[in-house]
C-alpha cells in the first residue's frame, strides 16, 4: 500500500494477501499455525530469515492487517496487536522495564493501570512517583537518574484533563526518557502523540477502534527497536490478539474516520446543551470554552473527543437517580460505543476509594461520564434533559 495515500485511505484499503478465491473482504484465518513446504522453509521462518507465520500467538494474517492499519494511522514504525487495552500497557512496561528503574506515572491514569503501576510493578523492583496531570514542576522533580520511562494518558478517563503533548515531548527527549502514551480516548483521528515525540503509544481498541461494544483488544505502537522487545516479550508470554477480535476490528477502522467525526459532533452538541441546565454545577469537555486546558486541547486534538463529563449539584443520590431515570442512554461499564452510555464514577468504578481518596484523583460525587454515541443529538439531549430533570426532584 503507498504511504502516499492520507492514513484515513489506507486504513481503510490496507489488506492482507488475498486468497485463492479473490475475495474482496478480508476472510477470518481461524488457524493457529501455519504449514510449511519443507524442512528449510520452516527453518528460515523460525530463524527470522522469512516472515512466515509460524504461530498465532507470533502472528495472524488478520492480526497483522489490523497492525498495519493502525501504524498508518499512528504514523508508527511497527506495533504489536494485543487481547486488551491492558495487555498492550502491561507489555509495554514489562519488556521494557527491569528491576531498579524508574517510571514517572501521571497520578489520573486508568484504573487498571494505576494498579499495575502501583502494585506489580513495585512487586517486582520497579519503581515509580506518580506526578499529577500539568503540574510541570512535580514532573522535572520526579527525574531520577534511574528513570527509564514516562507514561501519560490524555484526556484521562473520566476527568478529561487533557495534557500537553508538545510539552511532555520535549521533557522526555531532554532526559531521554521513553515516553508512552494512551491514546484510547482521542484516537489518532483526533491526536497521534508520535508527532510530538512519544516513543510508544497504548490504545485500548475495545472502546472507539471497535466502536459497537463487541469485542476487547489492544494494541501498542511506535518505534521499531521498543516493539521487537515487546512483540518478543508478548510472543513468549502469549496476550496476543484472537484472529476474530482482529478481523472485527480491521473493519472497524474502515469507519472510524467517519464515527469519529459524529462521536464528536454529538458530544460538543450534547455538552453545550446542557451546560447551564439548572441541575449541572458544571460541564467538561476538551473543546468546550471553560475547560482548564482548552488552549492546549485546541493545539493538538482536531476534535473534542466522544466522551464528555458533567457534574450534579445533588451529588451521589443525585448521580443514581439520573441514571435510573434514563430511556434511551444505557447504563453500563464501557465507552466508545455506537450506542451512548452514562456512568456514574462515584458509586461504580470508584466506589472503593473513600470520599477524600476519590476527590484526591478528581472524582467529585455527582460526576456522571457521558460516552456519546451515533444517535441524532436532539434524542440525546431529550433523554438527558428529562433524565437531569427527575435527577433533581
Ligand atoms: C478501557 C481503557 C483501558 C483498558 O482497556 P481494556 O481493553 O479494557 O483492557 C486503558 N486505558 C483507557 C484510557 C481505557 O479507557
Amino acid at each position: 500500500m503507498s504511504s502516499q495515500l492520507d492514513p484515513v485511505t489506507q486504513a481503510i484499503r490496507i489488506q492482507s494477501e488475498k486468497t485463492q478465491h479473490r475475495e474482496h473482504s478480508t476472510p477470518l484465518f481461524i488457524t493457529s499455525s501455519f504449514t510449511f513446504e519443507d524442512a528449510e522453509s520452516m527453518r528460515a521462518a523460525f530463524a527470522g530469515e522469512s516472515d512466515d507465520n509460524i504461530y498465532t500467538r507470533f502472528s495472524n494474517p488478520n492480526v497483522d492487517e489490523f497492525i498495519a492499519k493502525m501504524c498508518a494511522l499512528e504514523g508508527a514504525e511497527a506495533g504489536f496487536a494485543t487481547s486488551s487495552g491492558m495487555a498492550a500497557i502491561f507489555g509495554s512496561f514489562f519488556a521494557l522495564l527491569q528491576q531498579g528503574d524508574h517510571l514517572i506515572c501521571c497520578s489520573s491514569v486508568f484504573g487498571s493501570t494505576y494498579t499495575i503501576v502501583t502494585k506489580y510493578l513495585q512487586r517486582y523492583g520497579i519503581e515509580h512517583t506518580l506526578v499529577p496531570a500539568n503540574d510541570d514542576a512535580a514532573w522535572e522533580a520526579a527525574v531520577k537518574p534511574n528513570t527509564k520511562m514516562v507514561y501519560l494518558e490524555t484526556p484521562t478517563n473520566p476527568q478529561l484533563e487533557v495534557l500537553d503533548l508538545e510539552w511532555a515531548g520535549k521533557f522526555s527527549k531532554k532526559h531521554n526518557l521513553i515516553l508512552n502514551v494512551d491514546n484510547c480516548f482521542a484516537t489518532p483521528l483526533l491526536q497521534r502523540p508520535i508527532e510530538y515525540g512519544a516513543d510508544l503509544v497504548v490504545h485500548s481498541a475495545t472502546k472507539w477502534i471497535d466502536g459497537q461494544g463487541r469485542v476487547l483488544g489492544g494494541i501498542v505502537l511506535g518505534r521499531a527497536d521498543l516493539i521487537n522487545e515487546i512483540y518478543l516479550f508478548c510472543r513468549n508470554t502469549g496476550p496476543s490478539l484472537a484472529p476474530f477480535n482482529a478481523w472485527v476490528l480491521s473493519k472497524s477502522l474502515e469507519t472510524l474516520d467517519v464515527r469519529m467525526t459524529r462521536h464528536c459532533e454529538n458530544a460538543l452538541a450534547v455538552a453545550k446543551a446542557v451546560q447551564g441546565n439548572s441541575a449541572v454545577a458544571w460541564v467538561k469537555y476538551p473543546l468546550l470554552e471553560g475547560h482548564p486546558q482548552f488552549e492546549i486541547a485546541k493545539k493538538q486534538m482536531k476534535m473534542g473527543g466522544g466522551v464528555f463529563c458533567l457534574e450534579l449539584k445533588g451529588g451521589v443520590e443525585a448521580g443514581r437517580k439520573f441514571l435510573d431515570a434514563l430511556d434511551l442512554l444505557t447504563v453500563t461499564a464501557n465507552l466508545g460505543d455506537s450506542r451512548s452510555i452514562a456512568s456514574h464514577p462515584a458509586s461504580t468504578t470508584h466506589s472503593k476509594l473513600s470520599s477524600n481518596e476519590q476527590l484526591a484523583v478528581g472524582i467529585t460525587p455527582g460526576l456522571i461520564r457521558i460516552s456519546c454515541g451515533l444517535e441524532k443529538a436532539d434524542d440525546l439531549i431529550a433523554d438527558i434533559t428529562q433524565a437531569l430533570a427527575k435527577s433533581a426532584s
